[in-house]
């Protein structure tokens, strides 16, 4: 599974990144990075917390 973002859609509020910091990074202008290439079974949950605070929608998860 992998973790999907819409850079046009992201505002950089950062949510995601504070509910899943090993899976996503702001930096300081508000890039968002994904850190993992490969979702693991075992942050499954975090990656789909990291999905459901995004305010604009702007993540989800493709197999
Ligand atoms: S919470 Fe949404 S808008 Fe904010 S950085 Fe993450 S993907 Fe972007």
């Amino acid at each position: 599974m992998r973790i999907i973002v819409d850079e046009a859609r992201c505002e950089g509020y950062g949510f995601c990144a504070e509910a899943a910091p090993h899976l996503l990074e702001l930096d300081d202008e508000g890039e968002l990075t994904v850190l993992t290439e490969q979702v693991g079974q075992d942050e499954r949950a975090d990656a789909e917390a990291a999905v459901r605070v995004c305010p604009v929608a702007a993540l989800k998860l493709a197999p």
